[in-house]
């Protein structure tokens, strides 16, 4: 009996990385579809990035994950990038393409999947709070999902109007920066409200981002990209005011599934992914 015990190798590389679940996720895909694939979460300094992906080269590695501090730094050290990591500026997935290094930025795009199970974003007016990474990258990818019009509301005016400018210089949809002063109220005819701040996250579950829960209408869709806890004290005030709602989970799974289709070529069931990161209990 022949054996191969080569196996596919994919990871993350990042700083602090022992909190990141997505190994637990990604591997529970692997089990399922009897991929014979590993994911190695590694802790990988700034300093140590360039010999990170040397090795990762040197051994054949099929792609990796890079979140932070690594998203903008390690574009020097690859071949070259796909059209969303090339307009946001940022990569969170490369992928091994016939012997080359290719940045790619799956975080819009794990966003606008899971949205979509939920509403068609496009020709839709949006709300995004919040103008860091992550809020940039779901700008760009519902701007190229076809969205009327972004409003990025956000504490530091030079990150929001960095946002606000991205959209209207590299994609088709239209969008401005407001100054987030005091409680913000959320636009008559808003189609999708986004939370894009860290504002939520754990250990700060008690916190939801400064806006009037009053001006959430049920016509509404209201995402949350915090995915610890997934049901955020945002979103129990939107579904309260009967507002659809779309959680971070969903964001995280829908990015677990774009990058395992780059990496291996299968179409991953997202509710295994799910149910792996549930069964974590975050
Ligand atoms: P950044 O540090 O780049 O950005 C943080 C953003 O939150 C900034 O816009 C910042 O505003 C804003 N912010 C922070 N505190 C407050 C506050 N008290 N009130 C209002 N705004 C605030 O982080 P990222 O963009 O990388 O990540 C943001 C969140 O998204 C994280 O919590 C992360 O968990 C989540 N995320 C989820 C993913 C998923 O798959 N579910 C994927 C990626 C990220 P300012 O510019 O004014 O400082």
């Amino acid at each position: 009996m022949t054996h191969d015990f080569l196996q596919p190798l994919t990871g993350s590389f990042a700083c602090p990385a022992g909190e990141n679940p997505t190994v637990a996720m990604i591997e529970a895909a692997y089990r399922h579809h009897d991929l014979p694939w590993r994911y190695i979460n590694c802790e990988v300094t700034p300093e140590n990035l360039g010999d990170a992906v040397r090795g990762a080269r040197a051994m054949g590695w099929r792609g990796f994950n890079c979140s932070i501090p690594h998203k903008v730094a390690v574009i020097e050290h690859l071949d070259g990038l796909g059209t969303s990591a090339e307009i946001i500026g940022a990569v969170n997935t490369v992928v091994a393409r016939d012997g080359k290094l290719i940045g790619e930025n799956t975080d819009g795009k794990g966003f606008v999947r899971a949205l979509g199970k939920i509403c068609d974003p496009s020709g839709h007016n949006v709300v995004l709070l919040g103008a860091g990474g992550a809020a940039r990258a779901v700008a760009v990818e519902l701007a190229l999902a076809g969205v009327a019009h972004i409003t990025v509301v956000n504490r530091s005016a030079e990150r929001g109007e960095a946002v606000a400018a991205l959209i209207n210089d590299k994609t088709p949809a239209r969008a401005e920066y407001q100054p987030w002063e005091g409680t913000y109220s959320i636009p008559e005819g808003t189609g999708i409200v986004v939370n894009a701040t860290s504002v939520g996250l754990y250990p700060d579950v008690e916190s939801t981002p400064d806006i009037d829960h009053n001006s959430l209408t049920r016509d509404m869709v209201v995402a949350d990209g915090i995915h610890n806890p997934p049901r955020t004290k945002l979103l129990q005030a939107a579904q309260a005011r009967g507002c659809k709602t779309a959680d971070g989970l969903g964001m995280l799974v829908g990015q677990g599934v774009i990058g395992l289709k780059y990496w291996t070529g299968i179409d991953a069931d997202a509710e295994v992914m799910r149910q792996a990161l549930i069964d974590l209990d975050l």
